[in-house]
């Protein structure tokens, strides 16, 4: 167990996924409780058997309670308000509350140049990345701004809390991307929407702060290897942009070469560097933008 997380009810959003399901198993082992959301069913279910497996054949016998008694999958789709609000109700009525929240999900959309991009997948890209983000911070924030109110109201006379000695003890952390800062070809809606999320980030820190929530971002960039990354090469040959290969292979190489530290990133290093960000051992940063690239 790992006395950062021990205890902590973190929401993770997109645990079906790729980053999700890892982060659910990494926050586990150091003895979180996990609320999993995703709106693929499937593959939440995916991520809840997985956890099941990995703890059956290695330590869990060495985290307590067991680790399949401290995570639940909840169905929900961040694009619709009341489906949030309604899960972030069960959350709270079956783990008591919430400390940490790893908002995460979202949707690369098409890889077109700008100029064939689809308007109806611009703004699909934009619901489930800007707005279905800002919900789901919205919603976890008053839950997390009620129980901060509630430890300050319970305060000893000289102002000490007695729940944590930390002045801001919540904290969430948006997965952005460099997208967001550079602009890829062929990705003009997520690259959009992943610049929004920076600026979302810095707005919500400010008016968080006073409510002892910090917020901040994580971008990753080239992360792999894995089906993810083989599949965006394999969209970013075939989109005709000129930036790109038509080999995925190529565009592969091509991509390595031009990080300083040429290799990929793996799903480990950007959940350490979100880890830090959900932690106290940052404690006194908000607002701000921790970007994974390789240099
Ligand atoms: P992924 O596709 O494996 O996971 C994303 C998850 O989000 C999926 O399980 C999907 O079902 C879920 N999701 C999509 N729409 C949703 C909705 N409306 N409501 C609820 N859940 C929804 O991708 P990933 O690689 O794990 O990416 C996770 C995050 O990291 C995303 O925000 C992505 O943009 C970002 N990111 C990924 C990379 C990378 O290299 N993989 C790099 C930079 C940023």
């Amino acid at each position: 167990s790992d006395p950062r997380f021990h205890n902590k009810t973190i929401v993770i959003t997109g645990a079906g996924g790729n980053f999700g399901r890892s982060g659910c198993l990494y926050f586990l082992r150091r003895g979180a409780r996990i609320a999993a959301l995703d709106v693929d069913e499937n593959s939440l279910n995916e991520t809840i058997a997985e956890v099941r497996n990995a703890f059956n054949d290695d330590d869990a016998t060495t985290v307590s309670p067991p680790p399949e008694s401290r995570i639940k999958g909840y169905s929900c789709d961040v694009t619709n308000d009341s489906n949030v609000e309604s899960v972030i109700i069960s959350i709270v009525r079956d783990f008591g509350r919430i400390d940490m929240l790893w908002n995460n999900a979202g949707y690369q959309g098409q890889i077109k140049p700008t100029l064939e991009y689809d308007p109806a997948d611009f703004a699909r890209v934009m619901n489930i990345n800007v707005t279905g983000m800002f919900v789901v911070l919205q919603s976890v924030a008053r839950q997390m701004s009620q129980q901060h109110a509630e430890e300050k109201a319970g305060a000893d006379d000289d102002g000490t809390l007695t729940s944590s000695t930390l002045s801001h003890p919540y904290s969430i952390v948006n997965t952005a991307s460099v997208a967001g800062l550079r602009g890829t070809p062929a990705m003009v809606a997520y690259s959009s929407s992943k610049a929004a999320v920076l600026a979302m980030t810095v707005s919500s820190a400010k008016d968080l702060a006073p409510h002892g929530i910090r917020v901040n971002a994580i971008s990753p960039a080239l992360i792999g290897p894995g089906y993810m990354w083989t599949r965006q090469n394999e969209l970013h040959a075939a989109s005709g942009s000129p930036y790109f290969a038509s080999n995925a292979e190529e565009v592969a190489k091509a991509k390595i070469g031009g990080v300083p530290m040429k290799r990929l990133g793996s799903v480990e290093e950007v959940i350490k560097s979100v880890a830090y960000l959900l932690s106290d051992d940052s404690s006194y940063t908000s607002g701000t933008n921790l970007v994974v690239d390789g240099g």
